[in-house]
């Protein structure tokens, strides 16, 4: 039996987990969950699961998750606190698929505990990548990528020969507005947005591919992954998303990752590993497709890609502004308060005002993460 946490076991990820585990329940004992508000699938979850710890990050849930699991001995938190205490449960394997830089502490917690942590919370390497990877190493923590392309790479990177890579192909989907003109995308609506062509994902990472700023945070997830930079990271739109990216080699191999878009792929993978087990992925048939095909990006329409690369660039400081800045602004943008242009711009804008004092622990990020927030919703007048 392993024993596994879930971070975020409520949303987009987590319920693919949960889906994965609970197909096996016999080679699975649950130690730990957490959700927010939504503590009715999270108590759900719990029972079913049989899970020993539930916190909600959400204080004013509190009461309501306790009564819906009254009657059980599962131990019921709630706050950031405690969903930090989730993380410190021992677990061997742990999910990290809680959204946003609120990822970052727990995912900390985690890695000190020193076993698997299966990461999907990208914005953590995003913000604190270098702090993180250092920490990983120092405690020899067994890291899987359960991004879908991070997955492919580190499934096609053949480790002793990285001297041998000419360069990581990176694929996008290229979202839901791959096609439209930089007109169209001044009006479109938040449903239009999170309408994702190939994958279901939750709603600030679907904005995130409508703006292709999930690509950027990927290449900077890449980046403290694999330690290629962006000149050695190319990124694809590769609008059927079969291709989970590749890796090329100097003798002219291009190593790709191929299957169906199913969360569950990369999710099982993890889970396995080093070995493979089943998943509910429909298995992909060569036959049904019609074509594959590869074009670079148009970062006129998509700016977000610049902008993550020069963040890149330019350290950590950077990358966490950038990052607590587009949260804000996809936040506001979901709640009608601002354009769909107007996330970048504003993410552009921010970057701009920021002062970047060096990181060098985890509280100096959240401090600037904090700063960051302030000042975007300042800009904005939320
Ligand atoms: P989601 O919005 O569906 O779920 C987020 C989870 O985090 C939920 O359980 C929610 O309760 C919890 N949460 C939200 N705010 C919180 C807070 N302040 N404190 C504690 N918990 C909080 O998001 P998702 O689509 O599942 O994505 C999760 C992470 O995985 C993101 O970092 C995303 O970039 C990454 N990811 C997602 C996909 C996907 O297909 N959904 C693919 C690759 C990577
Ligand atoms: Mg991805």
């Amino acid at each position: 039996m392993k024993s596994i946490s879930i971070l975020g076991s409520t949303g987009s990820i987590g319920k693919s987990t949960v889906d994965i585990i609970s197909r096996n329940p016999e080679l699975y004992d649950v130690v730990a969950l957490t959700g927010n508000n939504n503590v009715e699938l999270l108590a759900k979850q719990a029972k079913s699961l049989n899970a020993k710890f539930v916190a909600t990050a959400s204080k004013d849930k509190y009461n309501e998750l306790k009564s819906l699991l009254s009657g059980t001995n599962i131990q019921v938190e709630a706050g950031d606190e405690a969903i930090v205490e989730a993380a410190k449960q021992d677990a061997e394997w742990t999910m990290s698929s809680i959204v946003g830089a609120a990822g970052l502490l727990p995912t900390m917690a985690v890695i000190e505990r020193g076993k698997t942590l299966a990461l999907a919370n990208k914005e953590t390497l995003v913000c604190a990548g270098d702090i993180v990877m250092s920490a990983i190493k120092e405690k020899g923590v067994t890291l899987v990528p359960v991004d879908s392309e991070h997955s492919a790479i580190f499934q096609t990177l053949e480790n002793d020969q990285r001297k041998a890579v000419d360069r990581i192909l990176l694929t996008a989907s290229g979202g839901p507005f791959r096609e439209k003109s930089i007109e169209f995308m001044k009006e479109v609506t938040p449903e239009q947005a999170v309408a994702h062509p190939n994958w279901s994902m939750g709603a600030k990472i679907s904005v995130d591919s409508a703006t292709m700023m999930n690509k950027g945070l990927e290449i900077i997830e890449a980046y403290h992954l694999f330690g290629f930079g962006a000149d050695r990271i190319e990124v694809l739109v590769h609008p059927q998303s079969i291709v989970h990216s590749a890796v090329a080699y100097v003798d002219g191999s291009v190593l790709a990752h191929m299957g169906n878009p199913d969360m569950r792929t990369p999710i099982a993978y993890a889970l396995g590993w080093p070995n493979r087990i089943e998943s509910p992925t429909k298995k992909l048939d060569l036959t049904s497709l019609s074509g594959l095909t590869f074009t670079h990006p148009d970062e006129n329409k998509f700016p977000a890609l610049r902008v993550a690369k020069e963040a890149l660039t330019l350290g950590q400081t950077h990358t966490i502004v950038m990052n607590a800045a587009n949260e804000i602004a996809v936040g506001a943008f979901l709640n009608r308060k601002i354009g769909f242009l107007d996330i970048v711009k504003t993410v552009e804008k921010v970057l701009e005002k920021s002062e970047f004092p060096k990181v060098n622990k985890v509280q100096d990020v959240v401090e600037v993460d904090t700063t960051a927030r302030l000042l975007t919703k300042k800009i904005l007048s939320i």
